[in-house]
C-alpha cells in the first residue's frame, strides 16, 4: 500500500488562519512560498498544500493510502504539472518526481489518518489519528 497526503477538513478552526477552499478530498502538493512566515496575515503560501487536481489550497492535509503504485503517483504528479501550464522538459520531470518522492518519503514516516499541517518548508504533525 502506497501512503500519501491528500486535503482535509479535520482539524480546520484549530488555528486562527486555517482555510480550506478545496473540494472533496484529493491529493496535495508543497507549492512554492514567496515569504517564510506561515502565519503571514495576507498570503498563505507558507502554511498550505495544493490540491492536484482543483488547485485549490488547504492548511491541513492528512495520510491516506491505497494501492496506487509509486510510478502511477509520480506520472500523477508531473502530468498536474504539465497541465498547470509548465513546459515538458527533462528539468521538469526531475524536479517533478523529487518533489513526488520527497513527498512519499514523508507521507511513508506517518500512520495513516495523521493530520499534518505546513509551516513553511516543514511539514509537522498536528494530530495523531487515535486523538479525538
Ligand atoms: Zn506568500
Amino acid at each position: 500500500m502506497l501512503k500519501y497526503f491528500v486535503s482535509t477538513h479535520r482539524t480546520q478552526g484549530e488555528r486562527d488562519n486555517d482555510s480550506n477552499t478545496v473540494p472533496g478530498t484529493e491529493l496535495v502538493d508543497i507549492p512554492g512560498k514567496s515569504h517564510e512566515d506561515p502565519d503571514d496575515t495576507y498570503c498563505a503560501c507558507a502554511r498550505s498544500f495544493v490540491g492536484f487536481i482543483s488547485g485549490q489550497a488547504t492548511t491541513t492535509a492528512e495520510v491516506a493510502e491505497s494501492d496506487m503504485t509509486p510510478v502511477e503517483y509520480i506520472r500523477g504528479f508531473h502530468a498536474k504539472q504539465i497541465a498547470l501550464g509548465f513546459k515538458d522538459t527533462p528539468a521538469l520531470h526531475a524536479s517533478a518526481t523529487n518533489d513526488a518522492v520527497h513527498l512519499l518519503l514523508l507521507a511513508a514516516c506517518w500512520p495513516v489518518g495523521i493530520v499534518v499541517e505546513r509551516r513553511g518548508d516543514e511539514i509537522c504533525v498536528r494530530r495523531f489519528p487515535d486523538q479525538t
